[in-house]
């Protein structure tokens, strides 16, 4: 698994296009910065992974764009030690960048061969999140709860209610909503049962998937 100065040339040229997008967490873009996204992609895409696009990955998924992972990471307001929620493994690039950030990550997985996959990469490159998990994302993980974010990575028809009630008071939990392009919403919990919400602009995801496995 070769990361070479191209490689860290060309992530460097990304930041620069985030940062005209709108990013500005620094934190954030130093994650970015860092982490390795070609090796989470298929080889063939190797050209591609530097470009601000979104790729496919195995079992049908896609690896989000970066900015959509830049702006949905600074929308978590992530401190170093906070244990945050991922919905949605995938390839484990949000993984990988929540972990930078020194995040103590729990992250959920619906299909068995992402889930697979991922858990054996991640520590190859030195990731170790908290906990990777094989189930429903639906229900988040009540045992582990509360977090101080939740960050759900595939459309959400709705909002699902176990989510919002596993996040801490002050936690923030981030979900496209939406069935064909997804509104990105952000929920700050401000009391137990108040919760502020704003939304940003229009995303497209891979569906969040209910029941199948
Ligand atoms: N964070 C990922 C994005 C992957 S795309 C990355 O950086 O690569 C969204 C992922 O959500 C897919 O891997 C998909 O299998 C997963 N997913 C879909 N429905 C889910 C559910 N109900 N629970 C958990 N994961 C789900």
């Amino acid at each position: 698994m070769i990361d070479n100065t191209k490689h860290k040339g060309l992530r460097q040229k990304l930041v620069k296009v985030l940062e005209r997008k709108g990013i500005t967490d620094k934190a954030v873009l130093e994650a970015i910065n860092t982490v390795p996204r070609h090796l989470f992609m298929d080889s063939s895409f190797l050209d591609h992974a530097y470009q601000d696009k979104a790729f496919p990955i195995a079992a049908d998924q896609t690896i989000s764009q970066p900015y959509t992972v830049a702006f949905q990471t600074e929308l978590m307001k992530v401190e170093k030690g906070d244990k945050v929620l991922e919905i949605g493994t995938g390839s484990g690039y949000q993984t990988a960048v929540l972990c930078e950030l020194g995040a103590k990550v729990y992250s959920i997985e619906r299909q068995r061969e992402l889930f697979k996959l991922t858990s054996k990469f991640l520590p190859k490159l030195g990731y170790r999140p908290k906990k990777l998990i094989f189930g429903d994302g639906y229900k988040g993980l009540v045992e582990e709860a509360p977090f101080k974010s939740i960050i759900v990575t595939a459309g959400a028809p709705f909002v699902p209610n176990p989510l919002l009630a596993q996040l801490d008071i002050g936690g923030r939990l981030v979900i496209p909503v939406g069935e064909k392009v997804q509104i990105m919403t952000l929920f700050e919990r401000k009391g137990p049962k108040d919760f502020e919400k704003t939304e940003f602009g229009e995303f497209k995801f891979v569906p969040l998937l209910e029941n199948k496995n």
